[in-house]
């Protein structure tokens, strides 16, 4: 994981992400003035008695951005970069990826500042333990919705739920997504990230270009680039290059991504594909290096790894068609307006990775009513919405001649400023709306 410095620019640039939406919504002072600030943010000492005895303090946030549509929704990280603002510009990014799949709910976001691979598992039960404790008040089935993040889990979740009806001597699954099954998680949630890029990719091919037979390089062969990675190839798009941390292996007529993944999972990187195992078929592959990967002749880029991995650095010698962003950010803005100036389309993360968020409002929707579904009706249901939404960004950036990203936060504050304005403004107040 990159390390970032303590002031994160993801905060300036969302809200460069915001100014070209404004231009093309009449937003009211109002909602612009409820946008500029966080509802709520929280920042909590947690300690821990270590295993050797000894007593930890470590730095807990959550912040609710915006619960206009309803409940805020958000994941934990534990991550030693975590941080307030860090915190509050991720809180902000949920409010908008919340609205532009309709989905009731505002944004929020939590994390801990930790390096999570230096606890041992009953440290790190003690801490997700400890953090519920401290952020009891500000959480809630029908107020702020936690999930997970960057290294957090859904044995995690389990761990943060049980201790949430400890305390309120009550089972309230609904309070956490991403919980395991056992413990009233969702089918599905685990490929949902992926599956929604999928039909993201599905409802826009023809209207990018692209379909069956396009070649696919997906940079971060984790859990989201692998199962978007998998459905593709399913679907006849050759995935012809993949990546880690580690390294990124090419095939110029395609990659088994399954034997690729198993390999993964037995070896722990994706360079055990070159040796001839018996986990999968003995299979021939190119190593390239990350950047490479990232400049391919490819019809479709999947970045799925980390922030910022297409910068005004790189932009010019992308070469891919079209650009699904499954990770959150990886595109800065002067990259962006490089992009448009090639003509390469990018699908934005607030709608490319939104099927995790919607799996997580499904999820809840589950425990509230305490019925719980099968993997084709989330499945079925995640295609209606996902597809729906699709289809809704990609009119709407035709009809203002605008790119996809722009739509895209065109719809959000369409939906968020609705609400917000439903309960009255200046406008309304002075007799003139
Ligand atoms: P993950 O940890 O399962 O996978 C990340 C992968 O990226 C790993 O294989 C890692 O080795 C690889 N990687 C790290 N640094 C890299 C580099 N420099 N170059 C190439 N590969 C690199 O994480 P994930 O859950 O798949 O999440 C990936 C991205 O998708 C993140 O940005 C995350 O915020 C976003 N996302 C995930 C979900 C979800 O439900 N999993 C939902 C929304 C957004």
């Amino acid at each position: 994981m990159q390390k970032r410095s303590p002031r994160t620019p993801i905060f300036t640039n969302a809200l460069k992400r915001l100014e070209s939406a404004l231009a093309h919504v009449d937003l009211s002072e109002d909602v612009r003035e409820r946008l500029c600030h966080p509802k709520a943010s929280l920042s909590v000492s947690i300690p821990i008695r270590m295993d050797d005895g000894g007593l930890k303090t470590f730095n807990g946030y959550r912040v609710r951005y915006d619960d206009s549509r309803g409940p805020a929704k958000g994941g934990i990280r534990y991550h030693p970069s975590v941080n307030a603002d860090e915190v509050t510009s991720l809180a902000f990014w949920m409010t908008f990826k919340c609205a532009v799949v309709d989905l009731p709910f505002g944004g929020a976001k939590g994390g801990i500042c930790v390096e999570p691979k230096s606890l041992s598992m009953l440290e790190l039960e003690r801490l997700s333990r400890g953090y519920i404790d401290a952020i009891v008040d500000f959480i809630g089935p029908d107020s702020d919705i936690p999930a997970p993040d960057v290294y957090t889990n859904p044995m995690i979740m389990g761990w943060m739920c049980d201790q949430y009806g400890i305390i309120c001597r009550q089972k309230v699954p609904g309070v956490i997504t991403g919980k395991p099954l056992a413990l009233g998680g969702s089918r599905g949630r685990d490929s949902a990230t992926g599956r929604g890029g999928y039909f993201v990719i599905r409802e826009l091919e023809t209207r990018l270009g692209i379909g069956p037979g396009s070649t696919v390089a997906v940079q971060g062969f984790g859990n989201a680039g692998f199962m978007a990675a998998q459905f593709l190839s399913e679907s006849g798009y050759k995935v012809v290059a993949v990546s880690d941390s580690k390294g990124a292996i090419y095939k110029s007529d395609g990659l088994d991504i399954q034997s690729v993944w198993q390999f993964k999972q037995h070896e722990r990187k994706l360079a055990a594909a070159y040796c001839s195992g018996s986990v999968c078929e003995v299979q021939e592959y190119d190593k390239i290096s990350n950047s490479e990967l990232l400049e391919l002749g490819v019809d479709l880029l999947v970045p799925a790894a980390l922030e910022e991995q297409i910068t005004a650095d790189n932009a010019p010698r992308i070469r891919a068609k079209a650009i699904l962003e499954l990770a959150n950010g990886p595109t800065t803005p002067e990259a962006d307006t490089i992009l448009k100036s090639k003509g390469i389309a990018v699908i934005p993360d607030i709608l490319a990775n939104a099927g995790g968020v919607a799996v997580s409002y499904f999820e809840w929707v589950q425990n509230k009513s305490g019925y719980y579904w099968t993997d084709k009706e989330v499945d079925d249901k995640l295609k209606e919405r996902i597809c729906r939404e699709a289809d809704s960004v990609w009119n709407v950036s035709q009809e203002l001649k605008t790119d996809l990203r722009t739509a895209a936060y065109v719809i959000a504050l369409r939906r968020i400023s609705e609400t917000i304005e439903a309960k009255g403004t200046k406008e309304f107040y002075d007799g003139k709306n």
